[in-house]
């Protein structure tokens, strides 16, 4: 008897059913210095996010095109992710707690907490914490994750 559970669902466009298995590459939110926008977790793939990109429409607008980018990148045409993202973004964060039972919204606020506990003196980081949490908000809000 042929089983048929070895189906990948390569082309499945629906919301991803990350809970019971594991992606071979992710698309993740990263920043620097000389950086903001999505990266692949595999490779240099990347996408950055066009500056004085203020309204929620547009900002919906980019993550979508980035995701569809993303989708259609082949890992393979781009020099290997030696090393992680650089620091870990306060969106990974949330996605995390989020994966792991969180509510949204509490997910972000517990960030933000941590983060103004781990950056005490630091305003302008603790600005971006809470700018990734509104970003994570606002594309969950338009079904983006
Ligand atoms: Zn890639």
């Amino acid at each position: 008897m042929q089983h048929m559970d070895d189906r990948r669902p390569d082309r499945q466009t629906s919301k991803e059913n990350t809970a019971d298995k594991k992606p071979a590459r992710e698309i993740q939110w990263s920043f620097d210095r000389n950086f903001q926008g999505w990266t692949c977790s595999q490779c240099e793939w990347n996408y950055p996010v066009p500056t004085l990109l203020n309204d929620p429409e547009a900002k919906n607008a980019y993550d979508r095109l980035a995701s569809a980018k993303f989708r259609e990148h082949k890992c393979a045409d781009h020099p290997t992710r030696m090393t992680g993202v650089g620091p870990e973004s306060f969106t990974s964060r949330i996605r995390k707690m989020v994966a792991h039972g969180y509510k949204p919204k509490d997910a972000v606020d517990l960030v933000v907490q941590e983060v103004a506990i781990e950056y005490p003196n630091q305003p302008k980081i603790l600005d971006q914490a809470r700018a990734e949490g509104e970003d994570f908000l606002r594309r969950l809000r338009a079904g983006l994750i």
